[in-house]
């Protein structure tokens, strides 16, 4: 189908909407440079001829902080005024990014901002370059806990996200001489103009110490907790500013800080040295992030980042809710629902069991039936290697009241909910309980969430199916209808709206101003996919993002890279599972194909990759180094006549992720099937007119679905024939022996062809796809995985054809909103209404 219309011509690169007449957008612009200038003297002291680029952000922030705040009073003042139930989020990580131009962007000042800084000699982009990153999160589950702050907002649910204010976050990743070498993340050295100290909702967290039984006049027994130490919680508050300042949420992140306060029973009793060690723990706690994404870091430090932020947050829930009910907890569950992100805050469990047995004085049934009511467990992934079990020994040391709680409720599931089911059937009682035996003892934190939850969800439809029929299966029989998905999202207004202004504006014209708010809307532009000039429009957009990066690559590693080649991105964590080692394979093919035959007929492509490897993680690293030693000989090499460049990017983040999707042809989905559980970026690329290069593997079949798998690049094993080719035996020498040109690659890897004087350094790679077995069956789909990057030049070649497939992604990503996400959530798991502010 062709369509007649033709695009209109728009005179700006405005996304605002530009209903307000221009004399009162004048005095908007007007109005905020006052606001900046009077902020810059007042707030920061220090006038314009002496202003630093970072100062001028600071007095825009301040500037952008006299809406916020306003908004964050009105807010809340709805909420406790009516007793508003509300959904409390739990994370250990929240990765936000930078905050100032999405705080103006869903404050509608975007442009009065832009302009009024143009007015000062400013250019708002550079001087909002000098926000740090708030990297409080390792990837994928951080920046969905992000997201979902985002899009709550937005849609008025009553919510708070509790976090740790990690005092750094996630490592600053330098490349030196090809390989990563990790730095600290003090990313509020100096202070932070976008949160606020509530000093007066500190909170003392105890710890450790010993329980005793005391019998009371009437004979009852019950635990009396010694704790030898209390950390002191200080709460700092971000304003998460919802989509036309509709609401204003609140991350509420907590600072451990000393208290001085020793229990003198341990103190007096010879306790000296190790009550002062305590204290020193106490200012460690929130000092840093873990940098392990999906492995589990098994320490003492780490369990104790969890307990502290969970203790924490129910204090203050605890203090919120009394408030109005005055310690009756009758309507608690009515109240209060809790979002378990991962079992990384598990701990809230048995703590708020504690807190309401022990100092509120409710029974064990009673506050067991509460927890039941008010918990939900979400799970991010399948591997073994991330699903966190605590030795009991730790416990005993650090937490031993909530192991005497964790050991009561298991009893009571043990015998009157797998008993009555499965009579007399000890290997499933082992299977299911929340403790593993053996020679160290083991408390297993998923398993007590899902007993707990009311509701357990995985993060893609498929994701959600193994999570029901492999991971737990018994689980789902005892309990089906505890099972449930709900898709991950991402907020439009981040990864659409404020990262690609030229595509936004698309948007503005063919699906009218709301589409950031209701992302269905988009499919609009879809009939107009056949449509040379709309085509043209849209391609003229992607083209001027890879303008703008290719000046960013230059820039940041000194690689020259034409924008008319093929961009093919691989953005994310660094993990074998994920499959890194599987792209560079294909690259080396390509470049041996290339210097056999330089007047190949392919198109230029560029590959960029951007990853941080867990620093302990050593294959990781050794991808990282194979990846910049291969692309430093490939970009050098003049034989190939610039059709091949590999850039690696350094210090992947959120705010560098805006920088490059925009511009990604390609968007490299290439996990083994089973694997991802939904993926993230595998939507912010679809949302920007990426195709999708990818396995049939977490949420990347659910865009398929909607975008149309003639629309992108399928390739690879399922999930089914991932499992049976490992179920009888997978042997990865089959095809190192019987394909060519896949052992010739493998190797290359041996030779010092890449890295001269030093054969065998990148050798690693091979022996884990060789003798290690290939445990993400990479060689298994590297001839598919080839063929796929064939189909992919060959329609890269046919403008048109790329053009309509690139705009039918877009168009078609309305479900991968994060609003949609939470309104899922809503309905299926927290039953919570959204809440206009009075
Ligand atoms: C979206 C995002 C992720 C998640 O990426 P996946 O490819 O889905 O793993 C990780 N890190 C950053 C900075 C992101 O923005």
């Amino acid at each position: 189908m062709v369509t007649k219309s033709t695009p209109k011509k728009t005179t700006t690169q405005s996304n605002a909407v530009k209903a307000a007449p221009a004399a009162d957008y004048k005095q908007s612009v007007a109005k905020f440079k006052d606001s900046v200038l009077n902020h810059l003297r007042t707030t920061i002291g220090t006038s314009p001829a002496k202003a630093s680029k970072l100062a001028w952000w600071q007095a825009v922030v301040a500037a952008a902080n006299e809406d916020i705040f306003g908004r964050l009073t009105d807010t809340q003042e709805t909420h406790a005024k009516n007793d508003t139930r509300a959904v409390h989020y739990l994370s250990a990580e929240f990765l936000m990014g930078r905050l100032t131009i999405n705080n103006l962007t869903n404050l509608e000042k975007f442009d009065i901002a832009r302009d009024a800084l143009k007015e000062l000699g400013l250019d708002i982009n550079e001087v909002c370059e000098e926000e740090p990153d708030m990297a409080l999160g390792n990837g994928g589950l951080g920046r969905l806990a992000a997201c979902f702050m985002d899009s709550l907002a937005t849609c008025k649910y009553p919510c708070v996200g509790y976090g740790i204010h990690y005092e750094n976050g996630l490592f600053r990743q330098e490349i030196r001489g090809g390989k990563q070498v990790e730095r600290p993340d003090s990313w509020r050295e100096y202070g932070s103009p976008l949160e606020v100290c509530r000093p007066e909702s500190i909170q003392n967290v105890p710890l450790g110490g010993y329980v005793d039984k005391q019998t009371a006049p009437d004979g009852s027994v019950s635990s009396v907790w010694h704790p030898a130490t209390i950390i002191k919680g200080v709460p700092w508050d971000i304003p998460v500013v919802g989509y036309r300042g509709s609401s204003v949420a609140i991350l509420r992140l907590w600072e451990s800080r000393s208290t001085e306060q020793f229990n003198w029973d341990v103190f007096n009793a010879g306790g000296y040295v190790d009550a002062q060690a305590e204290k020193s723990l106490a200012e460690t706690v929130s000092k840093v992030l873990y940098p392990n994404d999906s492995t589990e870091a098994g320490k003492e430090l780490r369990l104790t980042q969890q307990y502290f932020f969970c203790a924490c947050s129910l204090r203050d829930i605890l203090r919120r809710y009394n408030r109005t009910h005055h310690h009756d907890y009758s309507e608690f569950a009515k109240k209060i629902v809790i979002q378990l992100n991962d079992t990384h805050p598990t701990i809230a469990i048995p703590e708020l069991m504690r807190l309401l047995i022990d100092e509120e004085g409710l029974s064990f049934d009673a506050a067991w039936d509460i927890a039941q009511k008010s918990f939900n467990y979400t799970n991010h992934t399948l591997l073994p290697e991330a699903l966190e079990k605590w030795p009991v020994y730790i416990f005993e040391k650090l937490l031993p009241r909530h192991l005497e709680i964790i050991y009561e409720i298991n009893y009571h599931f043990l015998n009157d909910v797998v008993e009555k089911k499965w009579p007399g059937n000890n290997d499933i009682k082992a299977k299911l309980s929340i403790i593993e035996e053996g020679e160290c003892r083991k408390v297993r934190m998923a398993n007590l969430c899902v007993i707990t939850s009311g509701k357990v969800n995985g993060v893609a439809k498929i994701h959600s199916k193994l999570v029901k029929e492999d991971l737990f299966p018994e689980y789902a029989e005892l309990w089906p209808n505890k099972f449930c998905n709900v898709t991950n999202g991402v907020t439009p207004r981040r990864w659409l709206l404020a990262c690609n202004p030229g595509l936004a504006n698309i948007y503005n014209e063919v699906s009218g101003k709301d589409w950031p708010l209701n992302l269905d809307e988009c499919e609009k532009l879809k009939k107009f996919a056949d449509n040379k000039d709309y085509q043209d429009r849209f391609m003229k957009v992607k083209h001027d993002n890879k303008v703008v990066l290719a000046k960013t690559i230059k820039e940041l590693v000194g690689v020259d890279v034409d924008p008319n080649a093929m961009f093919d991105v691989q953005v994310k964590r660094l993990h074998e599972y994920k499959r890194q080692h599987l792209n560079l394979l294909y690259i080396l093919s390509l470049y041996k194909s290339l210097l056999e035959n330089p007047d190949m007929d392919i198109p230029a492509q560029v590959f960029i990759f951007g990853a941080k490897a867990a620093p302990a993680y050593t294959l990781a690293k050794d991808i990282i180094y194979a990846i910049n030693a291969v692309g430093d000989k490939i970009n050098n090499d003049l034989r190939i006549k610039g059709k091949l460049k590999v850039v690696f990017l350094p210090n992947y983040r959120v705010s560098l992720a805006e920088k490059i999707i925009p511009a990604a042809d390609i968007s490299e989905q290439i996990s083994t099937a089973g694997y991802e559980a939904s993926g993230t970026s595998n939507m912010k690329f679809a949302m920007n007119g990426a195709l999708t290069l990818g396995t049939m593997d977490g949420a990347n079949i659910e865009i398929v679905e909607k975008a149309g798998i003639e629309n992108n690049i399928i390739f690879g094993l399922s999930v089914e024939e991932v499992q049976s080719l490992k179920a009888n035996g997978y042997n990865s020498w089959d095809y190192y022996n019987s394909n060519s040109e896949l052992k010739s690659i493998l190797d290359w890897l041996d030779t010092d062809y890449f890295t001269p004087g030093q054969p065998g350094v990148l050798s690693s790679i091979k022996r884990s796809l060789l003798d290690n077995g290939d445990p993400f069956l990479v060689l298994a789909d590297f001839a598919s995985y080839k063929d796929a990057h064939q189909r992919a030049q060959a329609m890269f070649k046919d403008k048109q054809r790329w053009a309509k497939a690139a705009m039918i992604n877009s168009a078609t990503m309305g479900i991968f909103s994060s609003d949609r996400s939470m309104h899922d959530y809503a309905r299926d798991i927290w039953n919570l209404q959204s809440k206009n502010v009075d």
